[in-house]
């Protein structure tokens, strides 16, 4: 294997991998995540915008590595709330909230509030370890139910009304999800472009020192 087409994807989530393995099937790529390596630091998502965060993730992981690394960033933005819960939808509610938890304050918030719209927004980022990034980005425009609905998907997926199919995210399959969702949007652009990705990757991939065994001269 070629070690300058290893992508590492900056997360632990299994699914997430998962997901994105499916998506770049294929392609002369071997997709490893973080579990695959040893421990490594954590780094603090504290940026003010998704991009921020995505290339925060992404070129740490680049960097302590030594690979490419992929990282997403996601989100919800409600429209009456100025933009929150955005970079701070993990953390909405306090530290002990639950899914269903920060769902609940949510539409806690927005009791007597009758402009619903929202949107998810998630913006990934492509980063080498020496600091050069690609930026793509995906938004799915929606409402903010009255009452949670549906078991399916995860975070505000209940809460989250998608008008063209006339249901909440948590009532869609992952595959109904996946085809508008986005997430879905960002990487199916990353797949479309990912042939020009890997073209990029190749450039801005420090060449490794080779090391042989050389005749003494002397
Ligand atoms: P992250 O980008 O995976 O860290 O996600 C940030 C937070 O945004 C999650 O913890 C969820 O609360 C919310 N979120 C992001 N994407 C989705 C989605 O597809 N459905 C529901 N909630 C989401």
């Amino acid at each position: 294997m070629n070690l300058r087409r290893i992508l590492v994807i900056a997360t632990r989530n299994q699914g997430k991998t998962s997901e994105i393995k499916a998506l770049l099937k294929g392609f002369p790529v071997e997709i490893k995540n973080l579990d695959d390596f040893g421990p490594i630091p954590e780094v603090a998502e504290d940026g003010d915008t998704f991009e921020e965060n995505a290339y925060k993730k992404a070129s740490f992981a680049a960097r302590v590595l030594g690979f490419p690394a992929l990282a997403d960033d996601s989100g919800l933005v409600v429209e009456a709330l100025g933009g929150r819960p955005g970079v701070y939808s993990a953390r909405y509610g306090g530290a002990d909230a639950t899914d269903r938890s920060r769902c609940d304050t949510l539409l806690a918030e927005l009791t007597e509030v009758t402009n619903r719209k929202a949107a998810f927004e998630c913006v990934i980022s492509i980063a080498v370890p020496t600091g050069p990034a690609l930026t793509y980005d995906g938004r799915c425009e929606g409402m903010i139910a009255l009452s949670p609905e549906g078991d399916n998907g995860f975070g505000y997926d209940p809460v989250f009304f998608y008008p063209p199919l006339g249901k909440t995210f948590a009532q869609l399959t992952a595959a109904e999800k996946n085809r508008v969702s986005h997430r879905g949007i960002a990487l199916q652009e990353v797949r479309e472009e990912f042939d020009k990705i890997l073209k990029w990757i190749d450039i801005h991939m420090p060449i490794p020192e080779r090391v042989g065994c050389q005749a003494d001269k002397s």
